[in-house]
């Protein structure tokens, strides 16, 4: 073979160490999707599945839209990369300015990363930088909370709350202390939006302040949805009350809206739709449509007021990645805003949000449901884990549902729904009525 041939395209799947995968499990019955488009992915042999997840919680217009197609080719023909470390282009500015219209009320700047996890890690930097350029430099310690999820960089892990995440990777970061969580079937089973029972776990905040002191703790970092453990709504007033702490002791107040950005509740953050305004707000997914890697970091301009006090010829924040609002992403990103208002889709995932309630509480009583949790376009039927075999069940009906023609998300033995916002009643309809008949067909 001449040295300048192509290698024959092999379909081994040894090479590929696949992410948050059993990989022998899966190289043993791989599933291969091929294309997508709007509500459907195609399977490599041929069925069509209806997108029940948004991809990875990512994909909020829905597949294959032609304006960020469009979009992404027209910028790698004209512009393909530019650094932005001491350089710019103008889609990197434009794009900040429209981000910080929808954001809000105050936060008004924007650093760009290129995914959830590295938008975490920017976050927590951004918060203890801010205190040390204000001459606060005791503020070092960061408040996670458990069940929560904040991507695997090393900050992420560590005010992260799932232990299967956590436990292979040594110590994390020091000084980092964890809030309870707020999941309480007992009390909240259930729950059609948020929950009646729970703020008062809050004041677990307040405990850490009298343990810690207030002048060591830097910043505080929530979902405000927990998303990967399972959907967790917020119960009534608890985000209000974190909130009104945080502000009693000059910490820093951080929503990761990595899912819960971009409309999947309904409004364009969880922070808008809730009234409770952080100081920092971390995203990626849906930033794009998920079409281009990338993350976006929302802080005040307070926070960035307090970089900008220094020499004007010194860099402010040591920190930043190579593809910080790298052109393609930037590109596929406005075309993005421009579907999400032009089609009104963060009204209409709270209308469809609404309709997926309906038809997923209604799935009370079926076999293995111990609980229903909806909010926005959001919704998680928990089941009962089998036996001595935690996860297997809901495995069974991720699997049973691919093969009906449905992709579902699973994590321990909770089914999360997200569909994309552009999804219709029919198909909202469908979706459940095939969940109902995984739920009977599965043991
Ligand atoms: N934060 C939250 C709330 C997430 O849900 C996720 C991913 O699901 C992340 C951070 C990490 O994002 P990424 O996988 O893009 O690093």
């Amino acid at each position: 073979m001449p040295a300048s041939a192509a290698p024959a395209p092999t379909n081994n799947l040894d090479a590929f160490w696949m992410p948050f995968t059993p990989n022998r499990q899966y190289k043993a019955a791989p599933r291969m999707l091929v294309s997508a488009k709007d509500m459907h992915y195609r399977a490599a042999d041929g069925h069509e599945v209806l997108d029940g997840a948004a991809g990875l919680w990512c994909v909020n217009a829905g597949h294959g839209r032609e304006k960020i197609v469009e979009a992404v080719r027209a910028q790698v023909a004209e512009l393909d990369f530019a650094p932005n470390f001491n350089m710019g282009h103008p889609k990197a500015f434009e794009f900040a300015s429209r981000l910080t219209a929808l954001a809000p009320k105050g936060l008004d700047r924007v650093f760009f990363t290129n995914s959830g996890s590295e938008s975490v890690d920017t976050a927590l930097k951004i918060a203890l930088a801010y205190h040390r350029a204000r001459g606060d430099a005791g503020r070092t310690r960061l408040i996670g909370r458990e069940r929560g999820y904040h991507g695997v960089g090393f900050g992420g892990l560590s005010v992260g709350g799932m232990v299967a995440n956590r436990k292979a990777f040594g110590l994390g970061l020091n000084g980092v202390d964890h809030l309870r969580h707020t999941h309480d079937p007992a009390r909240n089973g259930f729950s059609r939006g948020l929950p009646e029972h729970g703020a008062e776990l809050a004041d677990d905040l307040e405990r850490l302040v009298a343990l810690h002191d207030a002048s060591t703790i830097a910043a505080v970092i929530v979902e405000p949805v927990a998303g990967s453990t399972g959907v967790l709504p917020p119960p009534k007033g608890y985000l209000e009350r974190l909130r009104a702490i945080c502000d009693r002791h000059g910490i820093l107040l951080i929503f990761d809206e990595v899912i819960t950005g971009f409309g999947r509740l309904g409004a364009a953050f969880a922070s808008e739709l809730f009234g409770v305004t952080p100081d920092i707000i971390t995203t990626a997914k849906a930033v794009t449509n998920g079409v281009v890697p990338m993350g976006a970091v929302f802080a005040s301009s307070k926070i960035y007021d307090a970089f900008m006090s220094g020499p004007e010829h010194v860099i402010e924040l040591f920190h930043g990645y190579t593809y910080s609002g790298h052109p393609m992403a930037c590109a596929a990103g406005l075309a993005t805003l421009d579907i999400y208002q032009e089609e009104g889709l963060f009204e209409r995932a709270a209308v469809m949000g609404e309709r997926l309630a309906d038809g997923l509480h209604a799935l009370k009583g079926l076999p293995h449901v111990i609980d229903v949790r909806t909010v926005g376009l959001v919704g998680a039927v928990e089941l009962e884990p089998i036996e001595g075999a935690p996860t297997r069940r809901a495995y069974a009906a991720f699997t049973k549902a691919f093969d009906d023609g449905l992709l579902l998300r699973t994590t321990g033995d909770t089914i999360a729904l997200s569909p994309p916002l552009i999804i219709s009643e029919a198909q909202v309809d469908e979706l459940v009525g095939k969940l109902a008949d995984v739920l009977k067909a599965i043991d």
